[in-house]
């Protein structure tokens, strides 16, 4: 078998780089190994274009919200699926001091800081002190119907593989010889291997050496009857619409971790969380816990090995992954078909002297 490109990983990142070549022609194969407890099936896929306690607009969100709202639309389209919905944010503020600085931020963030003009509604589902802003627009992307929806066409094309790839198997051709460097994996020859594989990739043998620091995160899966679900709503935690009459409520972010099992220090957390702040009766039904492929400089990993032209990479997605995969995917297939250039502050070339030292 001979293709353009292997892609390893259908996350989020390779479900968007794969459906981009694929959608210019090239020839791909990817190969997932469909590991169930993979960030891209654990976030709630929320897009909130304002973070941290300082409440400041996140990086690129300019760029990255408008292009987002398109790339999603766009796929849903060629998937006959709703993928993205607007779905603001409803921030209960914790603290009186909390809600001071949400309105300081107003006038400074007034693209997506808005003062809530419907808290007595409220008061029927919820417990609050310190009033309610509004984040808008947030968009909420419904990851599991894309990947689940990508992947059954992938299958039905018969350009899916669902294996482990080991990184033992790949040879490179033509490294240090004139002709064009390639790679052959078990039998299948491609011009070059994207690696799309999320939390994985600090075991990667080419991109070890990349500043990751993963980053634990936990949910729990609650029913909830009778919440309205056009919002998400956030004190502390997020409550964010799930599938069917789900809510999903989470997350932690958990820089020191010895396994990925779910805690019951966050499953105590939440439902006190729930059980102060809303009023309807809920049920636990799930507890969800996985890794975040973050890093260090909490800036995404794209592009070719600086040593290595027949490998490359889209990782470092960290928690911000649903505006930023969509984007940079595109600038990944731009640079591989057009080889035009990669924001400098996400292209992994900005790491060539670590990674030479790699392999
Ligand atoms: C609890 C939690 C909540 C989150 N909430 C949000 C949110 O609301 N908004 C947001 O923007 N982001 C959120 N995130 C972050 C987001 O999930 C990630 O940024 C994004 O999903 C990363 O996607 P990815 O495709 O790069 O990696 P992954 O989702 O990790 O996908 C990697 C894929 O590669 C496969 N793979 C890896 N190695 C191999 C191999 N050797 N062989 C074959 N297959 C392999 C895996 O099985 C997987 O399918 C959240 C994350 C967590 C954990």
């Amino acid at each position: 078998m001979e293709v353009d490109y292997i892609i390893v990983g259908q996350g989020l990142s390779g479900s968007f780089l794969s459906s981009k070549l694929f959608k210019a022609g090239k020839k791909i194969v990817v190969i997932d190994d469909a590991s169930p407890n993979v960030a891209s099936k654990i976030a709630s896929g929320v897009i909130n274009p304002v973070t941290g306690r300082r409440i400041v607009s996140t990086w690129m969100i300019e760029n990255l919200l408008p292009y987002s709202f398109e790339a999603y639309t766009e796929f849903g389209t060629d998937l006959n699926a709703t993928l993205i919905t607007q779905k603001n944010i409803l921030d209960f503020h914790p603290t009186l001091q909390m809600q001071l600085a949400f309105k300081d931020k107003i006038p400074v963030e007034n693209n997506y800081l808005r003062c809530n003009e419907r808290e007595s509604e409220l008061k029927d589902f919820f417990n609050f002190n310190y009033g309610v802003g509004e984040i808008n627009p947030c968009y909420l992307i419904d990851v599991s119907l894309l990947i689940t929806e990508w992947r059954k066409q992938l299958s039905s094309r018969k350009i899916l593989i669902e294996e482990e790839f080991i990184t033992d198997d790949l040879t490179i051709i033509n490294h240090d010889s004139e002709g064009e460097e390639s790679v052959e994996y078990r039998g299948i020859k491609a011009k070059k291997v994207i690696f799309c594989d999320g939390a994985k990739g600090v075991a990667n043998p080419w991109f070890k050496l990349l500043p990751y620091a993963k980053n634990k995160g936990e949910a729990l899966i609650v029913e909830i009857d009778g919440l309205p679900r056009n919002n998400i709503y956030k004190h502390g935690l997020s409550l964010v619409p799930w599938k069917e009459n789900l809510w999903w409520i989470g997350s932690t972010y958990d820089w020191n971790f010895s396994d990925l099992n779910p805690t019951a220090i966050f499953r105590i957390k939440a439902e006190q969380t729930l059980q102060h702040w809303v009023k309807l009766p809920y049920k636990v039904v799930g507890h969800l816990a996985t890794e975040r492929p973050a890093n260090l400089e909490r800036r995404p990993f794209v592009g070719l090995h600086p040593i290595y032209s027949s490998i490359g990479i889209l990782n470092g997605m960290g928690t911000k992954g649903c505006s930023l995969v969509p984007y940079f995917s595109n600038e990944l297939t731009a640079n591989l078909l057009y080889n035009t250039p990669i924001n400098p502050l996400a292209d992994v070339q900005r790491f060539r002297k670590i990674l030479s030292r790699a392999i």
